[in-house]
């Protein structure tokens, strides 16, 4: 389609959670972020929307906003008192975040009645995620019924897993009713940070062996041989692997049984002890990295220990994803702890040269939003540091297919 202004090449990006929509605008023509808002506490009194346009600055309005299909119509009004309506010809496609995609979805898809139908049949796995992102993709296609809309899947890269490292040791017949099986979650980031890793490399994604430590308030590490997933963190849910901000990870599932029937907890207690209350939270109070490493500096015994499980744990799954890929070409940190906390990275990888891995002090101490190596010169292992962006991700993915 082409309109006075050339080819049209806007994508708008939807993050739809249960109370929460995030949304992008972008333009393909050059990757530029249009605008960016948030619409946050749907449902209660005190929502807010917070819209950023390009070169800012920014706005934002309180007050209830009921659903999603409120929350839409009100983002879509801040982008067009900045001229960018989602009635404007130059929108090709709306891409969504789609955090479940079971074993069908390996690829971005565009999304039909049937496709829909699938996504509502994996609720059942994905019970806190995808009732969100379904709403946001109805209330998306009332807007706007004739444009492609693309769900991308958190999932889709972590589908080349291998069947041993995907399947747990439960009976096979149990796990198959009922559809459990390790998924891994932020698949879009961990693509997008290996791909980039590999070009900050000047090698092809073919090439290259890459840990991806995912390091946001959520977390998950990824073995990626040669551009494809062989092993992830996340499992079933997004509870298993590495220490959260408010997620425990990896822990004996004996602990529920024994919180079940020694503390009384119900099932859904134990969920959102182990979700919501565990992880840096549980251990120390705080589960922002920033606030910990100042307690830590001040001599805080809880917040040191709590750090120190927290880069344990990171230890034990570099190690295992070294033993995973046989040969690590690459070792990348991500997300908001990984992009920003050179403690953590410091921390992660000390006293393991022995595995070829080690950060250079001051490189590692540069704070930049670019791609970046942290590792010394010659180092067998190439550490990077790659600000993810999975809107750009989602947005590219969309458009390639709303182009075909
Ligand atoms: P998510 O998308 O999972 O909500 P992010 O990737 O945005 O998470 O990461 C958020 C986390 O990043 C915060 O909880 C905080 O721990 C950490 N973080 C952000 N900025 C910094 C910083 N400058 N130094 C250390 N940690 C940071």
């Amino acid at each position: 389609m082409t309109t006075s202004g050339g080819t049209a090449s806007r994508v708008l990006v939807l993050n739809s959670g249960s109370s929460s929509v995030k949304y992008q605008l972008l333009d393909m023509d050059g990757d530029v972020r249009l605008a960016t808002g948030l619409v946050e506490r749907i449902g209660e009194s005190s929502s807010r929307l917070a819209h950023t346009p390009r070169g800012g600055p920014a706005r934002e309005r309180t007050g209830r906003i009921a659903d999603h299909d409120q929350a839409l119509k009100a983002a879509a009004g801040e982008l067009a008192a900045d001229g960018l309506g989602l009635d404007s010809p130059e929108l090709v496609a709306i891409g969504h975040r789609v955090v479940h995609g079971g074993l069908r979805f390996t690829e971005p898809t565009v999304i039909t009645g049937e496709v829909l139908e699938e996504i509502e049949r994996l609720v059942p796995v994905a019970p806190l995620h995808n009732p969100a992102n379904i709403t946001g993709i109805r209330t998306a296609r009332s807007l706007r019924p004739d444009l492609p809309q693309v769900a991308v899947f958190d999932t889709a890269f972590h589908t080349t897993m291998p069947e041993y490292a995907a399947r747990y040791a439960i009976d096979v017949e149990t796990a198959d009713a009922h559809r459990i099986r390790r998924y891994g979650f932020h698949g879009t980031s961990h693509a997008y940070v290996a791909r980039r890793t590999a070009g900050l490399l000047g090698r092809a994604p073919e090439e290259v062996n890459t840990i991806v430590l995912h390091l946001g308030n959520g977390a998950s590490a990824s073995a990626v041989a040669g551009g494809r997933c062989v092993d992830t963190s996340m499992g079933l849910t997004p509870l298993e692997g590495l220490v959260m901000g408010t997620r425990s990870g990896d822990i004996d599932p004996a602990v529920t049984f024994h919180l079940g029937r020694v503390a009384g907890m119900s099932v859904d207690e134990v969920d959102v002890l182990l979700n919501k209350k565990s992880g840096l939270v549980g251990l120390c109070g705080d589960n922002d990295m920033r606030e910990i490493r100042r307690r830590v500096d001040e001599g805080d015994e809880r917040a040191a220990l709590a750090f120190d499980i927290y880069i344990h744990r990171l230890k034990k799954y570099i190690g295992a994803y070294s033993a995973v890929l046989g040969r690590v070409d690459a070792l990348v940190f991500t997300a908001g702890v990984g992009e920003n906390s050179a403690p953590v990275r410091e921390a992660a990888l000390a006293g393991l040269e022995g595995f070829g891995l080690a950060v250079d002090p001051e490189r590692n101490a540069v704070r930049s939003g670019e791609p970046r190596l942290i590792s010394p010169d010659g180092a067998r292992v190439a550490v990077a540091v790659v600000p993810t962006d999975e809107e750009l991700e989602i947005a590219r993915q969309t458009f390639a297919l709303a182009h075909n």
